[in-house]
């Protein structure tokens, strides 16, 4: 199908997505040099609609970036962490960890308590206030590139084509939006990122990436049950010992408590259901007294990156750079990355104002890949790097130890006795068959303290045109019903947190004539399934602008 030309406009920087990393780019852009002109496409429908995360945020960044945020009557943090809590569970018991042992590096001291959702709506409106032209509901869904191979801008997505490829009255063509310089600022698993690493390269030389999948509830809670700035986390039960994962659990703002549960994408068995494992989590007696007379109000799921220091990719490319989770800069046992990536979106500011200064354009920054690994951000990844391999390699009990002893070691003496360890195999290759697994039964929701799929994705206002072609691309549409489900049952089922993916029998009785459901309306762009289909055979790409979850306080 012919369609017409895309409309052009032009401008020094362009920034793709409006998270942390997004923003804190642009502002500091604008900061340096006030006539620069950027601006930032975000595809959720407005900014913070579709910000995933836990979160107890280290201020470093925002207290750079925004210096006078901490006595803004806007501002979006306003709860001190006062008691930071760690157990390990046992299926009816647990153990608390006294403090102590742990690592100093670890301390949640001095570190706040929030939305991180709310603090992109207020690093969103600071930098409208200086100029940053910011187009929320405008995915970015191609990379430009001219003659010489360099990126020379997005574009944005069309608007108004049919389930069936068709153009429809609605129809309107995406722009492209040229600039001296693009920054990618898409979080985890960004679908123009992972384009990106693969067209320039850019993990030649660093280890492959790794994941994990966060699942998050937000409970309005009873007052007896508050305890503002209580900082809970916990591992152990209800994964077992091979499976990394565990959970947080944080009272913030008027009696609210984010509460979620992160799987580690490198899990085995494909019986596993990360959103079935978080609902057991609440049920634990040691846990489940917060939500006595509570009530949940939201509910969402988002990948994260784990990775760390050694699956850090090359940051640049020419007419471009990466920032935020898109480069990989989250701290796996801090479970944080906001700080880094805000941190990391000043930096890439930083060269590239020197870069526009000295009249550049759609050249390289490698200034800007150099620098990291000596700054702060360079400085947290190192010393937690080996947590990450010695959790995967020999599981919870010894491998999180391992991993506390090693971190005293790059605390106290610089250095690692383990070197830097490498990654096991890449997380679409954990799984093993299901002829090889033992099945997993999970109990049933009672609709009080645990619940289903479909009535929580109902909690995270998630709404897609349906008549829109799907945005979960499967490469060859014989590999599900082919291969996953004989191999590994199909494990998109279990893996999704938003009920997308159904084998569907023709025959229900005798199971018979299975399909492959993509139910893509209800899909909360977690990429989780871009990440571990064991074929990988599922490629996110972006659905029309405004599409995807509606995050509120998230
Ligand atoms: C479950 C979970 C818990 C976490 N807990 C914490 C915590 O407690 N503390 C902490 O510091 N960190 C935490 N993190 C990590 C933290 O959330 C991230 O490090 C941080 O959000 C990264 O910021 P970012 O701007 O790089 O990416 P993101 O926050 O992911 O923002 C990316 C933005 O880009 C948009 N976007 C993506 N692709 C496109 C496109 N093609 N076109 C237009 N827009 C696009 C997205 O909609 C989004 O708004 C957690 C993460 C998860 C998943
Ligand atoms: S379809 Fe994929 S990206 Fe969407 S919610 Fe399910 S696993 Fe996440």
């Amino acid at each position: 199908m012919e369609l017409p030309e895309r409309e052009s406009m032009d401008f020094d920087v362009v920034v793709v997505g409006a998270g942390p990393a997004g923003l804190a780019t642009a502002i500091r852009l604008k900061q340096l040099q006030p006539d620069v002109s950027v601006v930032v496409v975000e595809k959720g429908s407005e900014v913070g609609a579709h910000i995933l995360s836990g979160a107890v945020i280290d201020p470093i960044g925002l207290d750079r970036l925004v210096p006078e945020w901490r006595t803004d009557a806007e501002s979006p943090l306003t709860t001190q962490v006062t008691a930071d809590e760690f157990m390990y569970l046992t299926p009816a018991s647990g153990l608390r960890m006294p403090q102590w042992p742990m690592p100093k590096l670890m301390s949640n001291h001095g570190n706040f308590v929030g939305s991180l959702g709310n603090v992109t709506r207020y690093l969103g409106r600071k930098a409208e206030e200086i100029g940053v032209e910011i187009y929320p509901g405008f995915p970015a869904a191609e990379v430009l590139v001219d003659d010489t191979g360099a990126v020379v801008g997005v574009a944005t997505g069309d608007l108004g084509i049919g389930k069936d490829g068709e153009i429809k009255d609605s129809f309107t063509r995406g722009m492209e939006l040229r600039a001296k310089y693009t920054v990618f600022a898409e979080g985890c698993r960004g679908n123009l990122t992972k384009q990106l690493i693969h067209r320039f390269d850019l993990a030649r030389d660093s280890d492959h990436q790794k994941y994990g999948i966060g699942i998050k509830e937000l409970w309005q809670v009873k007052p007896e049950k508050f305890r503002p700035g209580l900082v809970r986390h916990s591992m152990g039960w209800p994964l077992p010992n091979k499976a990394g994962g565990g959970s947080w659990l944080y009272h913030f703002d008027d009696h609210l408590v984010s509460v979620g549960f992160v799987v580690h994408l490198n899990y085995e068995n494909p019986y596993l259901s990360p959103f079935d494992e978080f609902q057991r989590f609440k049920t634990h007696p040691m846990i489940r007294d917060v939500f006595e007379g509570g009530k949940r109000i939201g509910y969402g799921a988002r990948a994260i990156v784990e990775g760390g220091w050694q699956s850090v990719p090359k940051l640049t490319f020419p007419g471009g750079c990466l920032v935020g989770d898109a480069a990989g800069f989250v701290n796996v046992p801090r479970i944080k990355g906001s700080h880094n990536a805000v941190l990391s979106g000043m930096l890439a500011a930083e060269h590239l104002s020197q870069a526009l200064q000295a009249g550049r354009a759609h050249d390289e920054l490698p200034s800007y890949n150099e620098a990291w690994r000596s700054t702060e951000i360079g400085q947290d990844l190192f010393r937690v790097r080996n947590v990450k391999p010695l959790w995967s390699r020999f599981g919870t009990i010894l491998g999180v130890g391992l991993g506390g002893l090693d971190m005293w070691m790059n605390q106290l003496l610089g250095f690692s006795f383990f070197g830097t360890l490498k990654h096991g195999k890449p997380d679409h290759a954990t799984l093993k068959p299901i002829a090889e697994a033992e099945p997993i039964a999970y109990p049933r929701p009672d609709g009080v303290l645990t619940f289903d799929k479909l009535s929580s994705v109902f909690l995270s206002n998630t709404n897609h045109e349906e008549d829109q072609p799907s945005h979960l691309v499967l490469k060859d549409p014989s590999v599900p019903i082919r291969e996953n489900l004989p191999r590994y049952g199909e494990p998109a089922r279990l893996y999704c947190p938003a009920a997308v993916y159904e084998v569907v029998y023709g025959d229900a009785e005798r199971r018979t004539d299975p399909h492959f459901v993509i139910n893509a309306q209800n899909c909360v762009h977690c990429k989780t399934c871009d990440i571990k289909d064991p074929a990988q055979n599922i490629m996110w790409v972006t659905p029309e602008g405004g599409g995807g979850p509606n995050y509120i306080n998230m």
